[in-house]
This record gives structure tokens, sequence and C-alpha cells, in this order.
């Protein structure tokens, strides 16, 4: 059986993002490395937010899918440098999580300005609207905000990955 770091890739698209299902993990970005050999795969991958409980689950399934490929050994390894942008997130799968109503992250990861509590402009997702407050630094989960449009009134989670 010949695998590539490709067709690698390809079984790990169909991952979901554990919290935002309309994502895979490819598309968050979070694959940074894939190394094979022979029925050995390692991935390296980068957290979006550090403590992010998601990625507990990303290592689970990603161990998971592969073993189901047939790989007898997989090992799975975060790393934290370079840190994870917003960047890696390709544009396409920013217009899902709009979509989806969650704003995506505009700013790169230098940005730290959500935790000073000095705000910013996070666009809404229904209206793009700049228009828009934050209500809590904690959205859903502790890795997204909670934001509400003044002029469509729609409340929304922000990525707000660091
Ligand atoms: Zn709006």
């Amino acid at each position: 059986m010949l695998h590539s770091p490709g067709h690698i890739l390809s079984i790990l698209q169909q991952v979901p993002d554990p919290e935002i299902p309309v994502i895979s993990i490819v598309e968050l970005g979070v694959i940074r490395d894939i190394q094979v050999n022979g029925s050995a795969v390692e991935v390296k991958i980068t957290p979006t937010y550090s403590g992010c409980p998601a990625m507990k689950q990303i290592e689970d399934d990603v161990r998971a899918i592969l073993k189901k490929e047939g790989f007898e050994e997989v090992i799975v390894k975060t790393v934290f440098d370079p840190p994870w942008t917003t960047d890696w997130i390709p544009e396409e799968a920013k217009e899902k999580l709009r979509r989806y109503g969650i704003a995506p992250p505009e700013h790169t990861t230098q940005d730290k300005s959500w935790l000073t509590g000095k705000q910013k402009t996070v666009l809404c997702p229904r209206c793009r609207s700049a228009n828009t407050q934050l209500i809590s630094q904690f959205g859903s989960t502790a890795c997204k905000a909670l934001y509400q449009c003044k002029d469509c009134l729609e409340p929304f989670d922000y990525f707000k990955c660091i």
C-alpha cells in the first residue's frame, strides 16, 4: 500500500472541525506536516488556540481515521512554532464560516486587542455590518467571543484565535 502525504491530506479533509462541523481540520489550517514511512505516519498539527479543548479531539480524530485507513502507527505531534495564523484558513473556508453564522478571523495572531478589551472591527457574518459590539469574551466555546450586530441585532460568534 503506497501512501503519499497528499493522499493522507485528502483523508484528513473528511475530518470535520469538532466545534465547527462545516469546515474540515484541513481547512482550519492546523495540519502542518505529514510524513509517511511504510505503515507509519506522523502528522504535525498546530493548535489554533492554546488550551483549546478541541485540539485533543482533533488529535484523536486524526489517529482514529488513519488507523481505520490501515496505518499501524499513527503519531500526532503538536507543534507551536510557527504559531497558527488565520492566514492558514483559505478564503472559501472563511465563507463557509460566515454562512454558518461565525465571523471568521479578520486579523492575524499578532492582534491581541480582544485581550485588552479594546474594540476592533468585527464584521457581522449575516449582513456584513461593521456596527457590531462585543457582548462576552466567551461565546459558545472558549475559542470564540460573543458579538452582537447593532444593525440586524443578530448575536454571533467570532472566532478569536490567538
Ligand atoms: Zn448584522
